[in-house]
């Protein structure tokens, strides 16, 4: 409807971000898809407006700076405001290397798009909800990026990148002011291109266990972290 609410996904040409972007639309947000990929972002909006969803597409590379400025002009130019914001476009590079052996360019990638690429999305859009006063942003993180998950080897590009994705949430949480709420999420292992055919979870349950966080009120929870609605240890 005409003042609907406006809800923003990153990485929403496939896997859990896809579903997310489905989800939020048949639940009456104006949705931006945004995909670092522009033919494959058009091509996935596309497909949601064939359903007469209201998704509209924003081209936005997380570890590219200036795309992310861009794609904040956009939304404001277009939208005027932004309620929703989920950072959910991640990447898992790692091998079988313990950290130190590996490649250091896979620990950099990984940071630059699951930690930075997150922070600076943060950066860019947060003041549309500042003017507001209201805002709600949900990170998609991992049960990898526990704290408890650092003292056993492997994955450690992807574990690190998660654990202080982890802290991102709770600091920001920490100095935001006004009805504006961050929170980190575990979707569970899910079945996508990242997770695998044999993942136990499918993209839309997983949407269901993130989405909730979108719509919580001001008494609602701020900088915690949550699998299936339930809080769980950084
Ligand atoms: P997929 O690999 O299926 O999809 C990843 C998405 O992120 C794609 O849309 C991809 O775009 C996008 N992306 C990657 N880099 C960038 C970038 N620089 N700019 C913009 N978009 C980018 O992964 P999932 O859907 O499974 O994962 C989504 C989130 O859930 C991730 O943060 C992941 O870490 C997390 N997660 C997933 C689990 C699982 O079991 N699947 C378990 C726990 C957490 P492109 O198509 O262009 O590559």
């Amino acid at each position: 409807s005409k003042d609907s609410k406006v809800a923003l996904v990153t990485g929403g040409n496939r896997g859990i971000g896809y579903e997310l972007v489905k989800q939020l639309a048949l639940n009456d947000f104006k949705v931006i898809l945004t995909s670092r990929d522009p033919d494959m972002g058009h091509e996935a909006a596309q497909k949601l407006k064939e359903s007469n969803l209201d998704v509209s597409f924003v081209e936005l590379d997380i570890g590219n700076q200036e795309s992310i400025r861009q794609g904040a002009i956009a939304v404001s130019d277009r939208y005027g405001r932004l309620d929703v914001l989920i950072n959910n476009a991640g990447v898992y590079l790692d091998e079988n290397d313990k950290l130190l052996n590996m490649e250091p360019s896979v620990l950099e990638k990984t940071m630059a798009t699951n930690f930075f690429g997150a922070y600076h999305v943060i950066r860019s859009f947060i003041p549309l909800m500042e003017q507001q006063g209201y805002g709600r942003i949900i990170n998609v993180s991992s049960e990898y990026g526990a704290m408890s998950e650092m003292s056993s080897p492997g994955v450690g590009a992807y574990k690190l990148s998660k654990l202080t994705l982890n802290g991102l949430t709770q600091l920001v949480a920490a100095e935001m002011n006004g009805d504006i709420k961050i929170n980190a999420v575990d979707p569970g292992w899910v079945s996508t291109d990242m997770g695998g055919p044999s993942a136990p979870r499918t993209p839309k349950q997983a949407a269901r266990s993130i989405l909730w966080l979108a719509t919580i009120g001001p008494e609602g929870p701020n900088g915690e972290f949550f699998r299936d609605g339930k809080r769980i240890d950084w």
